[in-house]
């Protein structure tokens, strides 16, 4: 898969904010969109079917994955999750950029597969603004905070494989950071030459 467009990993621990700075990322962005991932979870209220995800049982799941439909996939909480590989190649190869919002384990298989994709890792700035988001979030017990921790550590175990670290303290300085990273991207001379050949052309001749 060689695109015009750069693609993007987006992960984080749940809590640290990544869906509302990736939303407001791409709301914010030309030629950057975020791709829709399959999964087996429930939808959630607020969800919807197309938007958030597309909902999908374990068989239709596993049938999608018999037609090799998914750029990459991961066993997450127990759920299945995967990256529609016919979109995304669709969108690099119209120039678009492409956000993938996944886990570590999706990301570390996306840079296998296409080295040039640029991860981005987003941390809370401490434990305590973590375990206060996580807390926020509803009225679980206890015990369902305490494993919420435990699975965030271990996804932020993983921050050392990304090019990119942006913590989430605050939430405009973040976005400016992430979109920081954007610009950074679409300014590299192979991009810019590619996307200048006329003006190049003219100011050489
Ligand atoms: P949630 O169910 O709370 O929306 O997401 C749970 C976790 O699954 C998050 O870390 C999210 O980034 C990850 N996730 C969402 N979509 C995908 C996907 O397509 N592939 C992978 N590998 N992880 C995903």
């Amino acid at each position: 898969m060689s695109g015009k467009g750069t693609l993007y990993t987006v992960s984080a621990p749940s809590g640290a904010g990544k869906t509302s700075l990736v939303k407001a990322l791409v709301e914010s962005s030309e030629r950057l969109r975020v791709s829709v991932s399959h999964t087996t979870r429930a939808i959630r209220p607020g969800e919807r079917d197309g938007v958030n995800y597309h909902f999908v049982d374990e068989p239709a799941f596993t049938a999608m994955l018999g037609e090799s439909a998914f750029l990459e996939h991961a066993r997450v909480f127990g759920n299945l999750y995967g990256t529609s590989q016919a979109w995304v190649e669709q969108q690099l190869a119209e120039g678009t950029d492409v956000v993938l919002e996944i886990d570590w384990q999706g990301a570390a298989q996306v840079k296998h597969l296409l080295p040039e994709t640029i991860a981005i890792f987003i941390l809370p700035p401490s434990r305590e603004a973590l375990e206060q988001r996580l807390v926020g979030r509803g009225q679980d017990e206890r015990t369902i905070i305490e494993s919420r921790m435990a699975q965030a550590v271990e996804e932020m175990s993983h921050y050392i494989e990304s090019d990119f670290l942006v913590v989430n303290n605050d939430f405009d300085l973040a976005l400016a950071e992430l979109r920081a990273i954007i610009t950074c991207q679409r300014l590299r001379t192979p991009r810019q030459a590619a996307e200048l050949d006329g003006m190049l052309a003219d100011l050489l001749r």
